[in-house]
Protein backbone atom coordinates (compact mmCIF):
# COMPACT_ATOMS: atom_id res chain seq x y z
CA UNK A 1 0.00 0.00 0.00
CA UNK A 2 1.04 3.32 -0.92
CA UNK A 3 2.41 5.50 2.34
CA UNK A 4 -0.06 7.72 3.26
CA UNK A 5 0.38 11.41 3.75
CA UNK A 6 -1.11 12.84 7.13
CA UNK A 7 -1.32 16.15 8.52
CA UNK A 8 2.04 17.78 10.48
CA UNK A 9 1.73 15.77 14.28
CA UNK A 10 0.00 12.94 13.30
CA UNK A 11 2.18 9.59 12.28
CA UNK A 12 2.13 5.99 12.28
CA UNK A 13 4.40 3.44 13.37
CA UNK A 14 4.06 -0.46 14.29
CA UNK A 15 1.82 0.92 17.50
CA UNK A 16 -0.28 2.55 15.36
CA UNK A 17 -1.49 6.22 14.99
CA UNK A 18 0.22 9.08 17.19
CA UNK A 19 -0.84 12.39 17.32
CA UNK A 20 2.21 14.21 19.00
CA UNK A 21 3.82 11.98 20.96
CA UNK A 22 0.81 10.25 22.22
CA UNK A 23 -0.68 6.81 20.94
CA UNK A 24 -4.29 7.32 19.40
CA UNK A 25 -5.14 3.92 21.06
CA UNK A 26 -4.68 5.06 24.46
CA UNK A 27 -7.43 7.56 23.91
CA UNK A 28 -9.76 5.23 21.99
CA UNK A 29 -9.45 3.08 25.61
CA UNK A 30 -10.65 6.12 27.38
CA UNK A 31 -13.03 7.73 25.15
CA UNK A 32 -15.91 6.17 23.78
CA UNK A 33 -16.30 7.50 19.73
CA UNK A 34 -17.21 9.08 18.26
CA UNK A 35 -14.63 12.01 19.01
CA UNK A 36 -12.69 14.87 17.70
CA UNK A 37 -9.40 15.26 18.77
CA UNK A 38 -6.69 18.38 18.07
CA UNK A 39 -3.53 18.46 18.26
CA UNK A 40 -2.37 21.53 19.86
CA UNK A 41 1.27 21.53 18.35
CA UNK A 42 -0.74 21.63 14.97
CA UNK A 43 -2.48 24.80 15.88
CA UNK A 44 0.35 26.49 17.19
CA UNK A 45 2.96 26.02 13.69
CA UNK A 46 -0.26 27.09 11.24
CA UNK A 47 -1.15 30.28 13.70
CA UNK A 48 2.36 31.15 14.61
CA UNK A 49 2.81 30.85 10.55
CA UNK A 50 0.33 33.86 10.03
CA UNK A 51 1.79 35.46 12.65
CA UNK A 52 5.55 35.33 11.79
CA UNK A 53 5.58 38.12 9.14
CA UNK A 54 3.11 40.36 10.69
CA UNK A 55 4.13 43.62 12.44
CA UNK A 56 2.92 44.79 15.65
CA UNK A 57 0.09 46.93 14.34
CA UNK A 58 -1.07 44.15 12.13
CA UNK A 59 -3.75 41.78 13.20
CA UNK A 60 -4.27 38.49 12.27
CA UNK A 61 -7.76 37.92 13.67
CA UNK A 62 -8.85 34.02 13.66
CA UNK A 63 -12.31 33.25 12.66
CA UNK A 64 -14.04 31.58 15.26
CA UNK A 65 -16.85 30.44 13.23
CA UNK A 66 -14.80 27.82 12.12
CA UNK A 67 -13.89 26.27 15.44
CA UNK A 68 -15.29 28.16 18.57
CA UNK A 69 -13.95 25.43 21.53
CA UNK A 70 -12.55 27.97 23.96
CA UNK A 71 -9.75 26.12 24.70
CA UNK A 72 -8.44 26.28 21.53
CA UNK A 73 -9.04 29.85 21.44
CA UNK A 74 -6.93 30.46 24.75
CA UNK A 75 -4.70 28.68 22.73
CA UNK A 76 -4.33 31.04 20.06
CA UNK A 77 -5.04 33.82 22.25
CA UNK A 78 -2.16 33.02 24.38
CA UNK A 79 -0.05 33.59 20.73
CA UNK A 80 -1.14 36.98 20.60
CA UNK A 81 -4.21 36.42 17.97
CA UNK A 82 -6.79 38.14 17.38
CA UNK A 83 -10.72 37.16 16.73
CA UNK A 84 -13.08 37.66 13.35
CA UNK A 85 -16.70 36.51 14.98
CA UNK A 86 -20.17 36.97 13.20
CA UNK A 87 -22.13 37.03 16.44
CA UNK A 88 -22.83 38.21 20.20
CA UNK A 89 -22.09 34.38 20.93
CA UNK A 90 -18.75 33.90 19.14
CA UNK A 91 -17.81 37.69 20.59
CA UNK A 92 -18.73 36.26 24.52
CA UNK A 93 -16.40 32.74 23.64
CA UNK A 94 -13.62 34.63 22.23
CA UNK A 95 -13.38 37.03 25.63
CA UNK A 96 -13.82 34.37 28.15
CA UNK A 97 -11.04 33.12 26.08
CA UNK A 98 -8.76 35.79 27.22
CA UNK A 99 -8.89 37.44 23.91
CA UNK A 100 -8.18 41.03 24.15
CA UNK A 101 -11.25 43.07 23.02
CA UNK A 102 -9.18 45.42 20.82
CA UNK A 103 -8.06 42.56 18.88
CA UNK A 104 -11.57 41.39 17.96
CA UNK A 105 -13.71 41.92 14.51
CA UNK A 106 -17.31 41.65 14.25
CA UNK A 107 -18.69 40.86 10.81
CA UNK A 108 -21.96 39.65 9.80
CA UNK A 109 -24.57 40.52 7.33
CA UNK A 110 -27.43 40.81 10.05
CA UNK A 111 -26.43 42.26 13.37
CA UNK A 112 -29.33 43.43 15.60
CA UNK A 113 -28.79 46.72 17.27
CA UNK A 114 -28.64 45.17 20.31
CA UNK A 115 -25.61 42.90 18.92
CA UNK A 116 -23.87 46.19 18.05
CA UNK A 117 -24.75 47.78 21.13
CA UNK A 118 -22.79 45.11 23.32
CA UNK A 119 -20.17 45.36 20.44
CA UNK A 120 -19.18 48.95 20.93
CA UNK A 121 -19.33 48.69 24.61
CA UNK A 122 -16.82 46.07 24.87
CA UNK A 123 -14.48 48.47 22.78
CA UNK A 124 -13.64 46.25 20.18
CA UNK A 125 -10.85 46.86 17.53
CA UNK A 126 -13.63 47.08 14.36
CA UNK A 127 -17.34 46.46 13.66
CA UNK A 128 -17.13 45.34 9.76
CA UNK A 129 -20.49 47.43 8.38
CA UNK A 130 -22.18 45.48 5.88
CA UNK A 131 -25.57 47.80 5.47
CA UNK A 132 -26.96 51.49 5.22
CA UNK A 133 -28.69 50.38 8.02
CA UNK A 134 -25.90 49.28 10.18
CA UNK A 135 -24.51 53.18 9.91
CA UNK A 136 -27.40 54.76 10.98
CA UNK A 137 -27.33 52.35 14.38
CA UNK A 138 -24.08 52.67 14.95
CA UNK A 139 -24.09 56.29 14.43
CA UNK A 140 -26.78 56.74 17.53
CA UNK A 141 -24.54 54.94 19.35
CA UNK A 142 -22.49 56.93 22.57
CA UNK A 143 -19.20 54.72 22.00
CA UNK A 144 -18.37 56.10 18.78
CA UNK A 145 -16.71 52.42 17.77
CA UNK A 146 -13.95 52.20 14.87
CA UNK A 147 -15.54 50.62 12.04
CA UNK A 148 -14.90 49.35 8.83
CA UNK A 149 -16.95 49.21 5.75
CA UNK A 150 -17.31 45.71 4.44
CA UNK A 151 -16.85 46.04 0.70
CA UNK A 152 -18.36 43.20 -1.75
CA UNK A 153 -15.57 43.65 -4.38
CA UNK A 154 -17.80 41.23 -6.90
CA UNK A 155 -14.78 38.78 -7.37
CA UNK A 156 -15.48 35.13 -7.51
CA UNK A 157 -12.92 33.08 -5.32
CA UNK A 158 -13.41 29.92 -7.50
CA UNK A 159 -14.94 27.75 -4.94
CA UNK A 160 -18.02 26.19 -4.02
CA UNK A 161 -21.01 28.32 -4.31
CA UNK A 162 -22.07 27.51 -0.83
CA UNK A 163 -19.04 29.22 0.18
CA UNK A 164 -18.64 32.05 -2.59
CA UNK A 165 -19.21 35.30 -0.59
CA UNK A 166 -17.75 38.05 -3.05
CA UNK A 167 -19.75 38.04 -5.93
CA UNK A 168 -22.19 40.92 -6.61
CA UNK A 169 -25.16 38.88 -6.62
CA UNK A 170 -24.30 37.58 -2.64
CA UNK A 171 -26.13 38.88 0.36
CA UNK A 172 -22.69 39.73 1.62
CA UNK A 173 -21.00 43.19 2.28
CA UNK A 174 -21.53 46.89 0.38
CA UNK A 175 -20.31 47.91 -3.49
CA UNK A 176 -17.21 49.64 -3.95
CA UNK A 177 -20.37 53.16 -4.72
CA UNK A 178 -22.57 52.52 -1.94
CA UNK A 179 -19.26 52.63 0.34
CA UNK A 180 -17.98 55.65 -1.32
CA UNK A 181 -21.56 57.30 -0.90
CA UNK A 182 -21.74 56.77 2.73
CA UNK A 183 -17.82 58.27 3.50
CA UNK A 184 -19.86 61.27 1.79
CA UNK A 185 -22.51 61.43 3.60
CA UNK A 186 -20.93 60.97 7.46
CA UNK A 187 -18.65 62.88 8.28
CA UNK A 188 -15.42 61.64 10.50
CA UNK A 189 -17.11 63.18 13.47
CA UNK A 190 -20.27 61.09 12.65
CA UNK A 191 -18.59 58.13 12.28
CA UNK A 192 -15.12 56.70 13.36
CA UNK A 193 -14.69 54.89 9.84
CA UNK A 194 -11.20 53.35 10.10
CA UNK A 195 -11.12 50.27 7.94
CA UNK A 196 -11.81 48.75 4.62
CA UNK A 197 -12.63 45.19 4.75
CA UNK A 198 -13.62 42.17 2.64
CA UNK A 199 -13.69 38.21 2.34
CA UNK A 200 -14.55 36.94 -0.77
CA UNK A 201 -14.77 33.52 -0.11
CA UNK A 202 -13.56 30.31 1.35
CA UNK A 203 -11.04 27.33 0.62
CA UNK A 204 -9.29 29.77 -1.96
CA UNK A 205 -6.70 27.67 -3.76
CA UNK A 206 -5.35 30.56 -6.00
CA UNK A 207 -3.61 33.42 -3.94
CA UNK A 208 -3.59 35.90 -6.50
CA UNK A 209 -6.77 36.94 -5.72
CA UNK A 210 -5.98 37.86 -2.04
CA UNK A 211 -3.21 40.09 -3.71
CA UNK A 212 -5.82 41.60 -6.36
CA UNK A 213 -8.23 41.93 -3.64
CA UNK A 214 -5.64 44.10 -1.23
CA UNK A 215 -5.12 46.20 -4.65
CA UNK A 216 -8.99 47.13 -4.97
CA UNK A 217 -9.33 47.77 -1.60
CA UNK A 218 -6.67 49.71 -1.07
CA UNK A 219 -7.78 51.78 -4.07
CA UNK A 220 -10.68 52.82 -2.35
CA UNK A 221 -9.33 53.16 0.94
CA UNK A 222 -7.17 56.17 -0.34
CA UNK A 223 -10.42 57.40 -2.09
CA UNK A 224 -12.10 57.44 1.47
CA UNK A 225 -9.54 59.07 3.40
CA UNK A 226 -9.36 61.95 0.59
CA UNK A 227 -12.74 61.71 1.91
CA UNK A 228 -11.76 63.22 5.61
CA UNK A 229 -12.00 59.59 7.10
CA UNK A 230 -8.78 58.26 9.32
CA UNK A 231 -8.48 55.23 7.26
CA UNK A 232 -5.69 53.34 8.97
CA UNK A 233 -6.26 48.88 8.07
CA UNK A 234 -7.24 46.67 4.93
CA UNK A 235 -8.64 44.00 5.87
CA UNK A 236 -8.44 41.26 3.09
CA UNK A 237 -10.78 38.69 5.34
CA UNK A 238 -9.87 35.12 5.37
CA UNK A 239 -10.13 31.99 3.32
CA UNK A 240 -6.88 30.45 2.72
CA UNK A 241 -7.42 26.83 1.54
CA UNK A 242 -5.88 23.38 2.99
CA UNK A 243 -5.40 20.37 0.75
CA UNK A 244 -8.07 17.74 2.24
CA UNK A 245 -5.90 15.50 0.24
CA UNK A 246 -3.26 16.22 2.32
CA UNK A 247 -0.36 16.25 -0.46
CA UNK A 248 0.00 20.40 -1.05
CA UNK A 249 0.58 22.86 2.12
CA UNK A 250 -0.85 26.45 1.40
CA UNK A 251 1.54 28.63 3.46
CA UNK A 252 0.31 31.54 5.21
CA UNK A 253 3.91 33.19 5.91
CA UNK A 254 4.60 33.36 2.21
CA UNK A 255 1.10 35.18 2.20
CA UNK A 256 1.33 37.58 4.88
CA UNK A 257 4.77 38.26 2.94
CA UNK A 258 3.85 39.12 -0.13
CA UNK A 259 0.32 40.91 1.44
CA UNK A 260 2.80 43.17 3.09
CA UNK A 261 4.45 44.22 0.37
CA UNK A 262 1.19 44.98 -1.60
CA UNK A 263 -0.34 46.95 0.80
CA UNK A 264 1.58 49.98 2.05
CA UNK A 265 0.09 52.79 4.39
CA UNK A 266 -2.09 50.70 5.88
CA UNK A 267 -2.38 48.13 8.65
CA UNK A 268 -3.09 44.51 7.84
CA UNK A 269 -5.65 42.75 8.96
CA UNK A 270 -6.60 38.94 8.37
CA UNK A 271 -9.44 36.76 9.22
CA UNK A 272 -8.05 33.14 8.23
CA UNK A 273 -10.33 30.20 9.98
CA UNK A 274 -9.86 27.07 7.97
CA UNK A 275 -6.39 27.32 7.26
CA UNK A 276 -5.70 27.75 11.17
CA UNK A 277 -7.58 24.88 12.68
CA UNK A 278 -8.32 22.57 10.12
CA UNK A 279 -5.52 20.32 9.72
CA UNK A 280 -5.24 20.13 13.80
CA UNK A 281 -8.19 18.23 14.35
CA UNK A 282 -9.34 14.67 13.20
CA UNK A 283 -12.88 12.57 14.38
CA UNK A 284 -12.23 9.42 15.29
CA UNK A 285 -15.04 6.76 14.38
CA UNK A 286 -15.64 2.74 15.20
CA UNK A 287 -16.76 0.84 12.30
CA UNK A 288 -20.20 -0.34 13.43
CA UNK A 289 -20.74 -2.88 10.82
CA UNK A 290 -19.47 -4.01 7.71
CA UNK A 291 -22.66 -4.67 4.93
CA UNK A 292 -22.85 -4.89 0.79
CA UNK A 293 -25.85 -3.85 -1.43
CA UNK A 294 -24.36 -6.23 -4.20
CA UNK A 295 -22.79 -3.29 -6.22
CA UNK A 296 -20.68 -1.36 -3.17
CA UNK A 297 -19.68 -2.24 -0.01
CA UNK A 298 -20.01 -0.05 2.94
CA UNK A 299 -18.71 0.32 6.21
CA UNK A 300 -21.51 2.24 8.50
CA UNK A 301 -19.24 4.31 11.26
CA UNK A 302 -20.41 5.70 14.26
CA UNK A 303 -19.77 9.17 13.28
CA UNK A 304 -22.90 10.68 10.94
CA UNK A 305 -23.56 14.21 9.10
CA UNK A 306 -25.16 15.54 11.85
CA UNK A 307 -21.43 15.40 13.67
CA UNK A 308 -19.41 16.01 10.81
CA UNK A 309 -21.51 18.28 8.23
CA UNK A 310 -18.92 19.08 5.45
CA UNK A 311 -19.35 15.99 2.91
CA UNK A 312 -23.11 16.83 2.60
CA UNK A 313 -23.30 20.39 2.73
CA UNK A 314 -20.49 20.74 0.28
CA UNK A 315 -19.72 17.46 -1.00
CA UNK A 316 -16.36 17.38 0.76
CA UNK A 317 -13.75 14.41 0.94
CA UNK A 318 -11.50 14.03 4.05
CA UNK A 319 -9.19 11.45 4.16
CA UNK A 320 -9.82 8.26 6.08
CA UNK A 321 -7.29 5.58 7.57
CA UNK A 322 -7.06 2.65 9.88
CA UNK A 323 -6.25 3.64 13.68
CA UNK A 324 -4.63 0.17 13.44
CA UNK A 325 -3.78 -1.68 10.65
CA UNK A 326 -6.29 -4.89 10.47
CA UNK A 327 -5.71 -8.32 9.30
CA UNK A 328 -9.26 -7.86 7.49
CA UNK A 329 -8.60 -7.57 3.64
CA UNK A 330 -8.40 -3.94 1.83
CA UNK A 331 -11.31 -2.99 0.12
CA UNK A 332 -12.64 0.44 -1.76
CA UNK A 333 -15.38 0.73 1.21
CA UNK A 334 -18.03 3.78 1.04
CA UNK A 335 -17.85 4.95 4.49
CA UNK A 336 -21.05 5.67 5.46
CA UNK A 337 -23.05 7.16 9.02
CA UNK A 338 -25.82 6.27 10.68
CA UNK A 339 -27.45 8.93 9.88
CA UNK A 340 -31.34 8.28 7.99
CA UNK A 341 -30.15 10.02 4.72
CA UNK A 342 -28.56 9.03 2.38
CA UNK A 343 -26.54 11.93 2.12
CA UNK A 344 -25.23 10.59 5.24
CA UNK A 345 -21.97 9.30 3.80
CA UNK A 346 -18.01 9.89 4.12
CA UNK A 347 -17.78 9.05 -0.09
CA UNK A 348 -16.51 6.14 -2.16
CA UNK A 349 -13.68 4.17 -2.53
CA UNK A 350 -11.93 4.61 0.27
CA UNK A 351 -9.51 1.62 0.05
CA UNK A 352 -9.50 0.78 3.86
CA UNK A 353 -8.42 -2.80 5.91
CA UNK A 354 -11.05 -1.75 8.55
CA UNK A 355 -13.94 -4.91 9.97
CA UNK A 356 -16.37 -4.44 12.93
CA UNK A 357 -14.93 -3.30 15.71
CA UNK A 358 -12.21 -1.25 14.27
CA UNK A 359 -11.45 2.42 14.43
CA UNK A 360 -10.62 5.30 11.87
CA UNK A 361 -9.59 8.27 11.83
CA UNK A 362 -11.10 11.34 9.25
CA UNK A 363 -8.51 13.82 8.79
CA UNK A 364 -8.61 17.80 8.47
CA UNK A 365 -12.08 18.04 10.41
CA UNK A 366 -10.72 20.90 12.41
CA UNK A 367 -12.48 23.90 10.93
CA UNK A 368 -16.37 23.48 10.06
CA UNK A 369 -16.64 20.07 11.83
CA UNK A 370 -17.80 20.68 15.29
CA UNK A 371 -18.94 24.18 14.79
CA UNK A 372 -21.46 22.92 11.86
CA UNK A 373 -22.28 20.08 14.04
CA UNK A 374 -26.39 19.43 15.17
CA UNK A 375 -28.65 17.06 16.99
CA UNK A 376 -30.17 15.82 14.02
CA UNK A 377 -31.98 12.50 14.85
CA UNK A 378 -31.20 12.57 18.32
CA UNK A 379 -27.42 12.38 18.08
CA UNK A 380 -25.89 13.49 21.58
CA UNK A 381 -22.65 15.43 20.13
CA UNK A 382 -19.60 14.13 20.42
CA UNK A 383 -16.27 14.62 23.21
CA UNK A 384 -13.52 16.88 21.88
CA UNK A 385 -9.97 15.99 23.05
CA UNK A 386 -7.12 18.47 22.76
CA UNK A 387 -3.20 16.56 22.73
CA UNK A 388 -0.50 17.99 23.86
CA UNK A 389 2.94 16.34 23.55
CA UNK A 390 2.06 12.62 25.20
CA UNK A 391 -1.12 13.91 27.39
CA UNK A 392 -4.77 14.75 26.20
CA UNK A 393 -7.63 16.52 27.76
CA UNK A 394 -11.12 16.33 27.49
CA UNK A 395 -11.67 20.06 26.09
CA UNK A 396 -15.75 19.38 25.56
CA UNK A 397 -17.60 16.23 27.33
CA UNK A 398 -19.99 13.86 24.79
CA UNK A 399 -23.39 15.01 25.40
CA UNK A 400 -25.81 13.04 27.31
CA UNK A 401 -29.36 12.15 26.01
CA UNK A 402 -30.10 14.43 29.35
CA UNK A 403 -28.30 17.19 27.50
CA UNK A 404 -30.38 16.69 24.25
CA UNK A 405 -34.00 17.24 26.35
CA UNK A 406 -32.43 19.61 28.83
CA UNK A 407 -34.61 22.48 27.69
CA UNK A 408 -37.45 20.74 26.83
CA UNK A 409 -40.90 21.54 28.67
CA UNK A 410 -42.09 18.36 29.71
N1 LIG B 1 -14.28 36.16 7.61
C1 LIG B 1 -15.57 36.08 7.27
C2 LIG B 1 -16.36 37.33 7.22
C3 LIG B 1 -16.15 34.85 6.94
O1 LIG B 1 -17.44 34.79 6.61
C4 LIG B 1 -15.36 33.68 6.99
C5 LIG B 1 -15.90 32.37 6.64
O2 LIG B 1 -16.86 32.18 6.01
C6 LIG B 1 -14.02 33.80 7.38
C7 LIG B 1 -13.51 35.04 7.68
C8 LIG B 1 -13.11 32.60 7.51
O3 LIG B 1 -12.92 31.95 6.33
P1 LIG B 1 -11.91 30.71 6.26
O4 LIG B 1 -12.30 29.77 7.33
O5 LIG B 1 -12.11 30.15 4.92
O6 LIG B 1 -10.53 31.26 6.45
Amino acid sequence: MEPRMRPNNFSKDSMGLKIEELALQEVCEKIPTPFYIYSEANLVETASAYLQNSNANDLICYSVKANGNINLLKVLANLGMGFDVVSVGELKRALKAGAEAKKIVFSGVGKSESDLKFAAEQGIYSINIESAHEVELIKNLKESPRVSLRINPDMAANTHPYIETGKSDCKFGISETEALEIAKTYSSSEINLVGISAHIGSQITDTELFFELAEKLQALAEQIKKLGHNVDHIDVGGGLAIDYQLENQYDPAQLVKELKEKITGYDLLMEPGRSIVAQSGAVVTSVITEKTNGQRDFLVVDVGMNDLMRPALYSARHTIEEVQDSNAESKNYEVVGPVCETADSFGQNHNLNAKTGDQLIIYSTGAYGSSMGSNYNSRPKPAEILVSKDSFKVIRKAESFEDLIRLEEI
